[in-house]
């Protein structure tokens, strides 16, 4: 079998699974509500048909709760009879805008376009924006609460540490590791040794919390978190559809939380409905801060398709290079990280497409590829 032979069957195999799991889920979802014997209440239901599906029974009820869900969402339903969605997409839309019908189009387009994390991302906007001041208010204060930090030692020995936190404190403690790994990043790339990006996240948090980081001569790496607020919502004092309060990395919040962050020196606010960044344009490779601050939000993650890497990306002047007199300016620019940037400069790959539909494109004829640092 050729290879381009084998990649159209994994597309067509892929279909094929998707709808027997949309016929899989409606029907399961129909037995319930029959009243079936042997899956009448929620619990035995669940337990029913992970007893028939071989799979977990909290995966099995989250798919029952889809199937009752989209009872109420016709365009969902729709797309999933025509295995356009996964299982782990059609679960997160169903859930998203079970709770505000009204965003299950635009949930659907943002499945078609985007990843899967990019999928729940926008998931976790609708959801914040349909639950009143009130109850995101109360649901932070839990989270708030309940935040822990135990350790125990697992099989092989190694000493493990679990901490919960607010998005707020959880996302600047992450930047503050993160921009500490550039420089253990750094020092392991000087020495020649490639180690896996986790493996300097955790050198970096031993280093901030015992103090060893600033013994380098060099003090902390300085760190900044974003937030994206609209403007319309902070003045107003509330969210509505369509408007958004989040950290980037770290989910939506509370109105109330963002203006706790906004007294924080190392805050970077993003206003959504502010100064058109597009506009601004630089002419030097140095990128002006407010554009910076708007590519870091708009790609939190390497543009490339099913990369998911968030670890040092560069800034790469996609449309035309910085060489060819590109410009500097939000539209000539993208977020890729560090392995596919040798990529795109060494081998001649491309990327195409724009925010939303973004192309990876290969070279004809495969060139050497250098050395790379980064492995794994
Ligand atoms: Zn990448």
């Amino acid at each position: 079998m050729t290879g381009e032979l084998a990649a159209s069957l994994v597309d067509y195999f892929s279909r094929l699974e998707r709808l027997a799991a949309c016929g899989k889920t409606l029907c399961a979802g129909r037995v319930i509500e029959s009243g079936y014997e042997g899956a009448r209440d929620e619990h035995r239901a669940g337990a029913w048909l992970a007893g028939k599906t071989g799979e977990s029974v909290g995966r099995a009820r989250r798919a029952l709760e889809t199937a009752r869900k989209m009872q109420q969402l016709p365009d969902v339903e729709a797309a999933y009879r025509k295995g356009e969605l996964s299982s782990d997409q059609v679960a997160e839309i169903a859930d998203a805008a079970g709770q505000a019908p009204s965003a299950q189009r635009a949930l659907l387009e943002v499945a078609r376009s985007a990843t899967l994390g990019g999928l729940r991302r926008e998931a976790d906007r609708v959801r914040a924006a349909a639950r009143s001041a009130t109850d995101a208010d109360e649901r932070e204060e839990r989270v708030r609460k309940n935040r822990s930090l135990r350790s125990f030692t697992d099989a092989d020995g190694a000493l493990r540490i679990e901490l919960s936190l607010t998005p707020g404190d959880g996302r600047r403690t992450l930047d503050a590791i993160e921009a500490e790994a550039k420089l253990v990043f750094d020092e392991a790339r000087t020495a020649g040794r490639a180690e896996p990006y986790r493996a300097h996240l955790a050198d970096s948090f031993v280093r901030l919390v015992t103090g060893a980081g600033a013994d380098s001569g060099r003090g902390p790496r300085r760190y900044s978190t974003l937030l994206r607020v609209d403007l319309a919502a902070l003045r107003r004092g509330g969210l509505e559809p369509g408007e958004v309060c989040e950290i980037p990395g770290a989910g939506p919040v509370s109105l109330r939380q963002a203006r706790q962050l906004m007294g924080d020196t190392f805050l970077k606010l993003v206003i959504a409905d502010g100064v058109d960044v597009r506009t601004v344009c630089h002419p030097g490779r140095t990128v002006a801060a407010v554009i910076d601050t708007a590519l870091e939000e708009r790609d939190p993650e390497c543009v490339v398709p099913g990369c998911t890497n968030t670890f040092l990306l560069e800034r790469d002047h996609w449309q035309v290079a910085y060489g060819d007199d590109g410009p500097t300016c939000l539209d000539n620019l993208a977020r890729i990280c560090h392995r596919h940037h040798l990529d795109k400069t060494h081998r001649g790959y491309r990327l195409e497409g724009g925010p939303g539909k973004w192309r990876w494109v290969a070279p004809q004829v495969p060139t050497n590829r250098p050395d790379e640092v980064l492995s794994g």
